[in-house]
């Protein structure tokens, strides 16, 4: 590296000329943007020094320039495309390859390496593509740095090494789609574990299949450091990924690995296996007996039911004699890519999904087609992979009626474990419906307690009857600890629950008799009567207990912290637009309850009306409507601003019982 010797006369004097002479009457003369002032400003202080050595070529069209990272040119005549960035030196040579234009930079991820030179790109108008998962960590960077959180560390992560400063994205690449440019099309290939939203981009470049792989491997059996691969406080949680995503990238066979440090790799087969031996070889040392994601492997129940019990929660593929499959459940590849992928998610965000499984069952056991998906319940852990499903291998969504406004609106809740991306269902089910698929009947009930959002369903396979009963309850060990002959249940006052919400569902289960009852966690267990009465025993005196401990007479106003809230929990509205605003209510009492209510707002919101007056029937649900205006000007560094409902009921004043939040939309 060496000091930068002179930055270009032109871009200097603009610069000065921008200080001095007033940045916004030059702007509008000169046809600049105040971002692009901005950039220009940030190119000064964010590049230092400039990289010695010059523009490589590995192909006919493509070439490497070692910067503070590798910063890959792709030609197309006269255009080029790049693959990470560096310090953004490369504009300064691409002059030498007879390119004119860039017409993008694809970043593999968000490590300041990768693209702290980027505000000359922005300078020069280059369209940024960053990954989905990581576009917070570049357009909301200073954000990051005013939440992130040094004390008290024990998210050792090294997100530390973000970018300092907010950097315009022009476009996100997702998982799994295809990014085209000229005569070239990069598949988006998710491979965390260097980051957690790292991707690589894997497509065919002078007749080879390559991979940008950013640092998932930096030469044959070696990683650029390990201290990435460690997020929570002395774990391998990342080795655990790294390897995942190694094993994944191996299957595509490409015949070139081009690594953001390190070489070029051809037949790179051999140094990712050898990498994947090492990383094991380590993870097992460290963790002795803990179990790899890569390793996880489904197993047949009956000859009809696969069962994937290592997956975060367990999922159930009924594969018919025509390879059609019903999928009961659907989430993520393990504990770690759950967890792991859950902290890291950014506010606006959906958890991250990586396709497990299903591979297996289309080898081992006999999977054609994905025909249908249903969820046991509302919760993330068993939906995480239903987008992918429904977008690659089209299948019908059916749920349980209660659930349907949930998944096509995670928008309008604020209730545990929602996923943050919309699910459009196809068909939804009443409480004791039954329905056919295939050679197999099922019954549909509602099975609350866990959540209010969940059924449990019956039905009869290869001559058991079986139950799937979600996360209602669970062998008492399952979690670890002694083995005890009973089943336990679990409470979470967010997830929408009532006095009577466990009992209703264990007589439900008890009622249907089942044979084997197939859990949303852990592996499916011979059913056993005893067991179950025990439980509903022990739920009945829960319930009791709701009553003694509860002040309210109608103990379900204290068990519930939505029984008044506002519709929908997180607000999208144009700034300068009206939207529509509810607040719905849940009355608890055996009288009808007169409500009024009125918003809370930031300075110059507006509500019509401006309180509103809801009766609700005894035991029963209301509601009453609210237009809200954003005024025009809103400013956009304040993109979510939470507002409150101020409440009276019968008589009684409540105060703020009730809030949500409101995502801005800014007109470009
Ligand atoms: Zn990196
Ligand atoms: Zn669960
Ligand atoms: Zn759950």
């Amino acid at each position: 590296m060496r000091k930068e010797a002179s930055p270009t006369v032109t871009g200097v004097s603009r610069r000065n000329f921008l200080r001095t002479a007033g940045a916004g009457l030059l702007a509008a003369q000169a046809g600049e943007t105040k971002a692009a002032a901005e950039a220009s400003a940030a190119e000064e202080s964010s590049v230092r020094f400039a990289p010695h050595e010059g523009l490589m070529r590995i192909s006919s069209n493509l070439y490497l320039l070692r910067d503070t990272c590798n910063v890959y040119v792709l030609k197309n005549n006269d255009r080029a495309l790049l693959i990470d960035f560096g310090s953004g030196h490369v504009l300064k040579l691409l002059g030498q390859i007879g390119v004119t234009q860039v017409e993008g930079i694809l970043h593999t991820h968000h490590h300041r390496d990768q693209c702290q030179g980027d505000g000359r790109a922005v300078a020069q108008h280059i369209p940024i593509h960053v990954p989905a998962h990581e576009r917070h960590l570049f357009e909301d960077a200073e954000n990051f740095w005013r939440n992130r959180r040094v004390f008290h560390l024990y998210y050792v992560r090294n997100d530390f090494f973000t970018l300092t400063r907010n950097v315009p994205v022009a476009g996100v690449l997702r998982d799994y789609e295809t990014f085209r440019w000229g005569p070239y099309e990069f598949l988006i290939f998710p491979t965390p574990g260097h980051t957690l939203g790292a991707i690589s981009l894997v497509g065919q470049v002078d007749g080879k299949k390559v991979a940008f792989s950013g640092d998932v491997i930096h030469s044959p059996g070696k990683v650029v450091n390990l201290y990435e691969l460690q997020y929570q406080y002395g774990s391998t949680d990342g080795v655990d990924f790294a390897i995942f995503s190694l094993d994944k990238l191996r299957e595509f066979g490409p015949e070139l690995v081009c690594p953001s440090h390190g070489e070029p790799l051809p037949a790179p087969a051999v140094g990712m296996t050898e990498l994947m031996g090492k990383l094991r070889g380590w993870y097992e040392a460290y963790s002795p007996g803990a179990s790899l994601t890569v390793e996880n492997k489904p197993f047949a129940v009956t000859p009809h039911l696969v069962c994937a019990h290592q997956a975060t929660s367990t999922f159930y593929a009924l594969i018919s004699d025509s390879g059609k499959a019903l999928f009961l459940d659907y989430g993520s590849a393990s504990n770690n890519f759950f967890f792991t992928l859950n902290a890291a998610t950014a506010v606006k965000d959906r958890m991250r999904f990586v396709e497990h499984t299903i591979p297996e069952l289309k080898a081992r056991y006999g999977l054609k087609s994905v025909d249908i998906v249903m969820p046991s319940h509302m919760h993330d852990d068993h939906l995480n992979g239903f987008p992918y499903l429904v977008r690659h291998y089209g299948p019908k969504v059916w749920c349980y009626e209660n659930m349907v406004d949930v998944l096509q609106n995670p928008r309008g809740y604020n209730l545990g474990c929602i996923l943050a991306e919309p699910i459009k269902v196809d068909r939804s089910f009443r409480h004791g419906e039954t329905f056919k698929w295939e050679e197999f009947e099922f019954t549909v009930c509602h099975s609350p307690g866990h959540t209010e959002y969940q059924m449990a369903m019956f039905a009869n396979i290869d001559g058991a009857r079986v139950a799937f009963t979600g996360d209602a309850f669970f062998p008492s060990n399952i979690f670890g600890g002694p083995p005890v002959p009973q089943l336990r249940h679990n409470l979470i006052f967010r997830n929408w629950v009532e006095n009577d919400s466990h009992v209703k569902s264990i007589r439900t289960i008890l009622e249907h008799q089942p044979t084997l009852v197939a859990p949303g966690h852990g592996k499916p267990f011979l059913s056993n009567k005893e067991d179950l009465e025990d439980l509903q025993q022990r739920l009945e005196k829960q319930q009791q207990y709701f009553f003694d401990v509860i002040a309210d007479p109608d103990c379900n106003f204290g068990l519930n912290p939505t029984w008044v809230r506002l519709y929908p929990y997180q607000l999208l509205a144009k700034a300068s637009a009206a939207s529509p605003l509810e607040l719905r209510v849940r009355n608890y009492r055996k009288k009808p309850m007169h409500l009024e209510a009125g918003l809370v707002l930031p300075p110059g919101w507006k509500a019509t009306p401006e309180t509103v007056s809801v009766d609700v029937p005894a035991d029963g649900e209301g509601k009453g409507g609210f237009m809200l205006t954003i005024p025009a000007g809103w400013e956009r560094s304040r993109p979510r601003v939470a507002l409150a409902a101020d409440v009276m009921a019968d008589g009684q004043y409540l105060g703020q019982i009730a809030e949500g939040v409101v995502d801005i939309e800014f007109s470009a």
